[in-house]
């Protein structure tokens, strides 16, 4: 999706806090898909396990009925990069999990992904030593290119604390990517025909927020911008195609992917991430920056 030149809609604190509110949902939904997810589950009782944790918050799926996506998340496994549609698939230890995930609290949108890879017993914490993934019967590699791609999602949201200019989050995410690609000796694939994007009374809005460097420095970051930042990486190339369904996005080459995914709010001095828990105080206070409070 290409935005060009619209407007950008700069939000007011109160409406930061309403989209606050949204993110925590996603957040939530989010942990409770995590959760549950387990092999021999289908990605459709998935669905239905987010579809009740939004229900139950008061709050409104922004996938549901969005140009005709017929589920509450997006579910893509292994080669799926992005916009599987929930359905009859059963899931298996080794599946690489993508889940993506947004929600509306006053007309106010939050948008988050995650990515994991699972073991027999569930979701397995990428964040745990090597050793114990491996005796949990993870490839190693699956495990590198969900790190990775989380690790560049928060390097592209710290610059948005310091950034005068939206295109350094493409910078960021870029080198992100290259340097963990170069710890791990393997080439990773940035998607490029999809982007991260303005989020706010609508869950798509100008502008687009590019995972790779270009040639314009983009906009001027200002208070007020709410950003969807959204790296979608490979195992491999970056070309991706779509499925049948005319929603799933596959990569060409057959690699497995990882998306992450948080919406940021940029504030007068300084920035929140309004689907994290916390604000995302500890993996920004790794990188330096300590989020805005809202309250
Ligand atoms: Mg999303
Ligand atoms: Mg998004």
């Amino acid at each position: 999706m290409v935005f060009g030149r619209e407007r950008i809609e700069y939000k007011t604190p109160d409406q930061v806090r309403h989209m606050r509110r949204a993110g925590l949902v996603v957040a939530d939904t989010l942990a409770a898909v995590r959760a549950a997810a387990r092999p021999g589950l289908t990605t459709a009782d998935l669905d239905a396990i987010a579809a009740r944790t939004i229900d139950a918050a008061g709050a409104t799926p922004s996938f549901l009925g969005y140009q005709g996506f017929p589920a509450v998340i997006c579910t893509s496994v292994n080669d799926e990069v992005i916009h599987g549609i929930p359905g009859s698939r059963v899931l298996a230890a080794g599946d690489l999990v993508s889940i993506d995930c947004g929600a509306i609290i006053e007309g106010w949108h939050g948008d988050s992904a995650i990515s994991f890879v699972l073991g027999a017993e569930g979701a397995l914490d990428h964040t745990l030593p090597d050793g114990d993934l491996v005796a949990a019967g993870a490839d190693l590699a699956d495990v590198a290119l969900v790190r990775a791609t989380e690790a560049a999602m928060w390097a592209g949201i710290a610059t948005l604390a310091s950034a005068k200019r939206l295109n350094a989050v493409g910078e960021a995410v870029e080198a992100a990517v290259e340097l963990a690609g170069e710890f791990q000796g393997v080439e990773y694939g940035i998607v490029e025909e999809y982007v991260g994007h303005g989020i706010g009374s609508a869950m798509h809005q100008p502008p687009d927020v590019h995972n790779y460097r270009t040639s314009g420095s983009g906009p001027r970051l200002r208070s007020g911008m709410c950003l969807a930042i959204e790296p979608m990486i490979t195992r491999g190339g970056s070309d991706t195609s779509v499925l049948e369904d005319d929603w799933t996005v596959v990569t060409v080459d057959g690699s497995r992917a990882a998306h992450w995914e948080h919406s940021t709010a940029v504030m007068e001095d300084g920035i929140v991430v309004l689907t994290a828990v916390d604000g995302g105080a500890e993996r920004l206070g790794v990188l330096g920056v300590k989020p805005v409070a809202l309250d």
